[in-house]
């Protein structure tokens, strides 16, 4: 009797998702091959699952977003495939293509070499700000934060992505209270908010109107905007404050600053012929496949080169990848494919959504623009922890295939959100 390991690198959105649709619609659907099991092995830094979404406001306020709300236990939710499922609580750190092996740090600190059939690489991306990247120190990293909020007199939000804008809302209004029905701006703010923008504009994936409604409901908080400007660099200064050195030689001294800039691929532990020029693992557009990591090597999720990232996006490519694999597992094992590939096609119509504060918000969804109270209830409200938390790390989004036909454009399904 052997057994055969389909390994999964990262547990976040996109590696639950393909261990869950991996264990109900891959492994289920392949030809028996006498003696052999197929099994799922999981391996992710941390235990929990990190609803990083939630990030902007957790940061803020434990008493809006408690631990229990942003993090999950992952193995529990895979107690329906007891015997086909194994959590390794690590991080790789080299992958040996010839051999098909993946090298692991545990938890603990021991060295396992991880044998695999078929390898799944969703290990994400790191923010510059560890207030959005899961890690062992995440509460007390929100607690020193809050801590440092209560004295703060300024606080500067570099980057004007969804995360810097939903971060100066949510610290805007924490400290500075909720606008009354018709002020433009907070009488007496507590704290200065400063939210520094590289672009003649916030929200770069969404239309100018929206961005300008966008600055009105910060300015409303008491967020002021700097466009144009690049940060060059944030020094932390000897009595803990930080002095941001912007792109035309000025500087700003703030008590604070949150570096929402961009984001690093979780890709160093991959050789170089793998990435593409972004350190993103480079994958086939349409198949989704690593093609020069050898046979059956896929990537989901933001690390990979075929997406501009998201939790909508990464939902698309899980089942296209998953049927390839299946696809390519079924060949391995009778020397014939059952059928075509299924092709990934990304989705590029204007769509994001971004709660300022816990009362406004701006987005579009599918190209349509969307009223604010409707930010609100989709995702304002609680950052989606009622509607989408559990059902994603128990991966009920997948619990059916879908039907798909070769060829098609792949529609979305699975998890659905902003
Ligand atoms: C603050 C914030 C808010 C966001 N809000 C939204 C939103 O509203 N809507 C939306 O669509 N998108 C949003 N995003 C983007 C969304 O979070 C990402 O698209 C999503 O997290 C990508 O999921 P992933 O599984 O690909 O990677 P990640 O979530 O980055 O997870 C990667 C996992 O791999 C693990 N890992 C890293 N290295 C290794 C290794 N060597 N070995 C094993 N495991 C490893 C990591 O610890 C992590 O658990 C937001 C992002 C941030 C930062």
């Amino acid at each position: 009797m052997s057994t055969e390991t389909i390994l999964v690198l990262g547990g976040s959105f996109a590696g639950i998702g393909a261990a869950h649709y991996t264990l109900r619609h891959t492994i289920p659907q392949l030809p028996k091959k006498q003696g052999t099991t197929y099994i799922v092995t999981l391996v992710n830094p941390s235990k929990d699952f990190y609803w990083r979404i939630a990030g902007p406001r957790a940061a803020v306020s434990k008493d809006l977003i408690p631990r229990a709300k942003y993090l999950y236990p992952i193995e529990p939710a895979f107690a329906y495939a007891k015997g086909k499922f194994n959590f390794v609580q690590g991080s790789a750190t080299h992958i040996d293509t010839a051999g098909q092996t993946v090298s692991v740090t545990t938890a603990s600190g021991q060295q396992q070499s991880i044998p695999y059939v078929a390898l799944i690489i969703a290990t994400g991306v790191t923010t510059p700000s560890s207030l959005f990247t899961n890690s062992a120190d995440l509460e007390s990293t929100y607690d020193e934060f809050q801590k440092s909020l209560l004295t703060a007199k300024h606080v500067v939000v570099g980057g004007g992505g969804p995360v810097g804008v939903e971060t100066a809302g949510e610290i805007a209004e924490a400290l500075n209270g909720k606008p009354s029905f018709l002020s433009s701006k907070p009488k007496n703010p507590r704290c200065r908010v400063t939210l520094i923008c590289a672009d003649k504009k916030m929200l770069p994936i969404l239309r100018e109107a929206i961005s300008l409604t966008a600055e009105k409901y910060l300015s409303r908080l008491g967020v002021e905007v700097m466009y144009n400007t690049k940060i060059v660099s944030a020094q932390p200064t000897g009595d803990g404050n930080t002095v941001v050195q912007l792109g035309d030689g000025k500087t700003i001294e703030a008590d604070l600053y949150v570096d929402a800039t961009g984001v690093r691929p979780n890709s160093s532990f991959l050789p170089k012929e793998l990435l593409d020029t972004r350190n993103r693992v480079a994958s086939n557009p349409h198949t989704l496949r690593v093609d020069a990591a050898g046979p059956r090597v896929y990537v989901v999720g933001d690390v990979g080169s075929y997406t501009r990232g998201g939790v909508m996006d990464l939902a698309d490519a899980i089942p296209v990848a998953m049927t390839n694999l299946k696809t390519d597992l079924t060949a391995y094992i009778t020397g014939k494919a059952p059928g075509p590939d299924r092709h990934y096609t990304a989705n590029m119509k204007e769509q994001q959504i971004a709660p300022i504060g816990t009362g406004k918000g701006v987005g579009a969804m599918m190209g349509w623009k969307l009223p604010s109270f409707m930010v609100w209830f989709i995702k304002g409200r609680d950052y989606m922890i009622g509607m989408l938390a559990v059902p994603t790390v128990n991966g009920d989004g997948f619990k059916k295939e879908g039907k798909w036909k070769p060829q098609q454009a792949v529609g979305q399904q699975g998890l659905s959100r902003g």
